[in-house]
């Protein structure tokens, strides 16, 4: 039987006015079969959305080809309907009203689509509320709607981009079993459903199958078969060994350049402050041992992903060591969580220094200025040249905030000017 989605070789790279090109996607190779859960995980930024656009054809790849059904796509997917992280609904539209727009390109009569999507909305839950407005719901609720107006259209495969991400744990839980159910019960007609999340728990809680991308660009590192019964149990040493295989696969890093070679995509700094790192780093100190990840994230009573950048930004700077899912202090981890308030701020500088080139490379330039500063604007677009404006304005002030903690620079938020502690 030939393959419900095909992705051959897609490459996809952004043309950026006034800098360097950015490849998103590199030679991604991907089969959807009918009946298949499929769950793709990357790191933020590191090209999930794209790469569900494009199988929706909302955008075009670079080079590659999409097929649906044995039949190569050219522009929009007839076979698919996209959930969104951000809900997507027009305010100024009832429910229903929001929901029909899923049969947008239907040759179907008025009264036809707001049937069909009444009968949808009551098998998503939302009986009763198809002349609410978006407004007057919860979040989960509005979720419901969002996926009712993918569901609407019958698609045979459903995509949905971090669909969850936005809802309070609760709401997530109740929407992904409820999501859960009506898929495996076929109360649905979906043959397939693609989930893009950097919720690993999630992956595994949902799909048949993970695919793992790394970032920047963004290829596919690893393919797992979940090979665990439903419904799953979050707390069973099996679903914990997957999620800890998943994860210890995801903080491995790729090589990294040697420093003060040119910034690269992989010089993206995790977004974590100095204060929290510090407070996890006293955390490691405490348990004084090597510990499973999935244990920590227990004991924080945080979900594993949000301890991801925690985890590479103090790997990045080499205080902690990850090995196959565990994660322990190394020695300067240890001597800067035993070490005074000022000592620290020393330890730090140090690790910045050796193991964050753009670190080393704003220093220089304002130490070759007469005046020791320099406006913010410069460095950004520094930055920009590798990341993009909106990611480089926020990698800047994480960078300042690591800076100012380590007592390398200050920065004068009226005049938004960088300047040279003094003696540095
Ligand atoms: P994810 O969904 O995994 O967080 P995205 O697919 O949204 O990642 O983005 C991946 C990268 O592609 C980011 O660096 C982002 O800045 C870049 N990117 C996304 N869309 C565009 C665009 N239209 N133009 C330029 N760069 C883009
Ligand atoms: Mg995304």
């Amino acid at each position: 039987m030939d393959n419900l989605l095909e992705l051959k070789g897609i490459n996809k790279t952004f043309k950026i006015k006034g800098s360097d090109d950015s490849v998103v996607l590199e030679d991604i190779n991907l089969q959807v079969k009918e009946g298949e859960f499929l769950a793709v995980l990357g790191p933020s930024g590191s090209g999930k959305s794209t790469l569900l656009r494009i199988i929706a054809g909302l955008i075009p790849s670079t080079s590659g080809t999409v097929s649906y059904l044995g039949r190569q796509i050219h522009g929009v997917n007839p076979g698919v309907a996209m959930v969104f992280q951000s809900f997507a609904l027009f305010p100024w539209l009832t429910v229903v009203e929001n929901v029909m727009l899923g049969l947008e390109r239907k040759k179907m009569s008025t009264e036809m689509k707001k049937e069909k999507s009444m009968q949808v909305l009551d098998i998503v839950g939302l009986d009763g509320f198809e002349n609410a407005y978006p407004k007057e719901l919860s979040g989960g609720m509005r979720q419901r709607v969002g996926i009712g107006r993918a569901l609407v259209s019958e698609p045979d495969i459903l995509l949905m981009d971090e669909a969850f991400s936005a809802l309070d744990v609760l709401t997530a839980e109740n929407l992904r079993r409820d999501l859960l159910e009506l898929w495996l019960e076929k109360k649905i007609p979906t043959k397939s459903i693609v989930l893009i999340t950097h919720g690993i728990e999630e992956a595994v809680y949902m799909a048949d199958r993970a695919v793992i991308l790394s970032s920047g660009p963004a290829t596919i590192i690893k393919n797992i078969n979940i090979d665990l019964p439903r419904w799953r149990d979050r707390k069973s040493a099996e679903f914990l060994a997957y999620v800890d295989e998943i994860y210890s696969i995801m903080t491995k890093k790729k090589d990294r350049t040697t420093p003060l070679q040119v910034l690269s995509k992989k010089d993206i700094i995790p977004a974590v402050s100095a204060g929290a790192l510090t407070g996890f780093l006293e955390l490691l100190e405490d348990l004084n041992e090597k510990t499973d990840l999935y244990k920590l994230a227990d004991r924080f009573v945080m979900d594993m992903e949000d301890f991801l950048p925690l985890i590479e930004a103090s790997t990045l700077l080499h205080f902690t060591k990850v090995t196959e899912g565990d994660i322990e202090l190394t020695d300067y981890g240890t001597e800067f969580a035993r070490a005074s308030v000022l000592d620290r701020k020393k330890l730090f500088r140090r690790q910045l220094l050796k193991h964050v080139p753009f670190v080393k490379k704003m220093l220089t330039i304002l130490q070759s200025k007469s005046n020791k500063q320099m406006n913010i604007e410069f460095f950004e677009e520094l930055l920009t040249r590798t990341f993009g404006e909106t990611v480089a304005h926020q990698q800047l002030e994480w960078l300042i905030g690591w800076e100012r903690y380590a007592e390398l620079i200050e920065y004068d938020d009226n005049r938004e000017i960088i300047y040279l502690e003094e003696n540095v």
